[in-house]
């Protein structure tokens, strides 16, 4: 493993492509036996799943288009429900709901990420220490990340989290409320979970014994995916 740091430490003077070839094929011709250690063990990686470096960009424009996709999929029913299409443009003429919506966004992009944390600690056993959140500026990308593997299936608990603990609640009590502006916030919200469910249904056939593991960004920049692990000591 530390051959594997050092080729980075390497790279980092040249450029993100370099790096992001390097993470994501030099692996996939290196022994798939390659082990590393962490906190809480001896790890062997069974597989990776990467975005390419040159196919990075495309992808995250694909990602946003399913998340406005998303939105409109949800939100047309929605308005038919409260029978409300006035409102909400009425609404969105004047400035102060859609400021308001940006706040509220703000504030659920650390509450989510928040989540994501809290259920590698009460799910995946994983340390209060071991959990790292931070901000990629140069993406304006929100993080929680743990740095040792997490069981596969409290990672994807973890990754539903948000979804659970406030998109569908929030939804519920925007029916119950009367209220579409709530109910849009929550469609708005779930679209912001987008990633999260790209790793879902990536992550659906893995064995229920693997672990899973994302690597913490560094200064050139963050990888899309993750490493599937396997425990040995
Ligand atoms: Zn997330």
């Amino acid at each position: 493993m530390i051959r594997f740091f050092n080729a980075i430490n390497q790279l980092y003077s040249l450029n993100d492509t370099k790096i992001w070839y390097y993470l994501t094929n030099k692996q996939e011709s290196e022994n798939r036996m390659e082990t590393r250690e962490f906190n809480n063990g001896t790890y062997e990686e069974v597989s990776n799943h990467f975005i390419e470096a040159k196919k990075k960009d495309k992808f995250i424009l694909k990602l946003n288009l399913y998340a406005i996709l998303f939105i409109i999929v949800l939100a047309i029913p929605t308005l038919l429900l409260f029978g409300s299409f006035n409102i909400v443009i009425d609404g969105f003429e004047s400035l102060v709901p859609a400021f308001l919506y940006m706040i509220a966004f703000l504030v659920f992009v650390v509450i989510h990420e928040l989540l994501h944390g809290i259920s590698f600690i009460l799910f995946g056993k994983v340390k209060i220490k071991e959990v790292k959140f931070g901000l990629v500026l140069k993406s304006g990308m929100a993080y929680c990340i743990s740095t040792v593997p997490v069981p596969i299936k409290a990672a994807r608990i973890s990754l539903m989290m948000p979804v659970y603990a406030v998109c569908i609640p929030l939804y519920i009590v925007g029916i119950l409320l009367n209220s579409v502006g709530l109910a849009l916030l929550a469609i708005f919200f779930l679209s912001g979970s987008i990633a999260d469910f790209y790793y879902m249904w990536i992550s659906r056939k893995v064995e229920k014994e693997l672990y899973m593991f994302e690597e913490m960004p560094v200064e050139s920049g963050y990888e899309i995916g993750y490493r599937i692990y396997r425990k040995v000591k």
